[in-house]
């Protein structure tokens, strides 16, 4: 992408090659690009074959970001991202617009849909641009739409300076939770720090922000949370900790289990695959008292994950390898291709 919008002029009368290889190369990929009228640059989207084959292996969450490029020309470099069963990185697609406006996001987000599809349980995770929640809505109406949890406590620092420290580790909890007694009591504290940072919570919508409320089938709901391992390129997803502190695990019936940790009484229940914490349903992993069950009994943890966190899945989000791209000199470029002219924007 340096070559391409690093340089002036040049580099834009080198794009219809560029894209021609690139779609020789890697066939099944979508790659778009749009001029105006008089031949002016003015989007560019790229999906390869090898994401959009991985994305089946993987949760249907999509982060979407823009973010401004410092080139002759502008532009905003767009991106589309999620993350694999084992809490990699898997880039779904990307691309050059102008600034962002609502034009630009709906054009990305009706190439993505061409590419992707509508996939079951689908969310879309982002800041809260407006542009981008109205192409959102217009392209996807029925797929939620999350706010990422670090741009919206962003805002609150940028609006409320006096609290973030105090609030941020509160909010970031609140956020993750798994239960409404435990949202509560942290939403109280914030009320009694500073209740216009509570109100402004609460006209975002806790649905969009927070876990527990998230109206996503159970299980699809670590949504917000992905932007902020993609923000901090945090993944540690299959490296459970350990559980010393779980002292006892009894069987009730044949699938329930009464697990204690510190003081307080946890129901698993393997058959269904749940927990009274929430987590073992929401997460579609064990949660740590569904841990102490399997290693007591001997179980196979494999059989209480989700297929997608399975090192299979996993493997198999890479099938489609991305080979390396021909050098420049090799190109062989039919003339309809060369002769077509892109000149810079205005
Ligand atoms: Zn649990």
């Amino acid at each position: 992408m340096k070559d391409l919008m690093g340089e002036p002029s040049d580099s834009y009368k080198k794009l219809p090659g560029y894209l021609y290889i690139l779609d020789k190369t890697y066939p099944g990929s979508h790659i778009t690009m749009r001029k105006s009228n008089e031949n002016e640059f003015l989007y560019l989207f790229i999906a390869l074959y090898a994401f959009i084959k991985g994305f089946d292996c993987c949760r249907p969450i999509v982060v979407v970001d823009g973010s401004h490029l410092k080139t002759a020309y502008n532009g905003t470099f767009v991106s589309a991202s999620t993350l694999d069963g084992a809490g990699n990185i898997l880039p779904l697609a990307y691309g050059v617009t102008d600034s962002e406006t609502d034009r630009s996001w709906t054009w990305f987000f009706e190439r993505f849909r061409e590419a992707y599809g509508v996939r079951e349980n689908m969310c879309i995770v982002s800041d809260r641009h407006e542009s981008i929640n109205k192409a959102v809505s217009r392209i996807y109406p029925n797929v939620l739409h999350y706010a990422c949890i670090w741009n919206l406590w962003g805002n609150v620092c940028k609006k409320y300076k006096k609290s973030h420290d105090v609030l941020s580790p509160v909010f970031y909890a609140m956020a993750k939770v798994y239960t409404q007694e435990d949202f509560d009591e942290l939403m109280g504290k914030v009320e009694k720090s500073d209740f216009r940072v509570a109100e402004y919570l609460e006209l975002a919508g806790r649905e969009k922000w927070a876990r527990v409320y998230t109206t996503a089938n159970r299980g699809w709901t670590m949504t917000s949370n992905i932007a902020e391992c993609i923000n901090r390129h945090l993944v540690a997803s299959r490296e459970l900790p350990i559980f010393d502190f779980l002292e006892e695990a009894e069987p009730s019936i044949e699938y329930l289990y009464t697990v204690y940790d510190a003081g307080r009484r946890f129901i698993v229940n393997l058959d269904n695959k749940t927990c009274s914490c929430q987590m073992f349903q929401i997460d579609e992993i064990p949660c740590l008292h569904a841990w102490a069950v399997i290693k007591k009994k001997n179980l196979m943890a494999d059989d209480y994950c989700s297929e997608l966190f399975k090192p299979d899945t996993v493997v198999k989000t890479y099938d489609v390898a991305v080979d390396t791209f021909p050098d420049e000199r090799e190109w062989k470029i039919p003339t309809y291709i060369s002769e077509d002219v892109v000149l810079p924007p205005t």
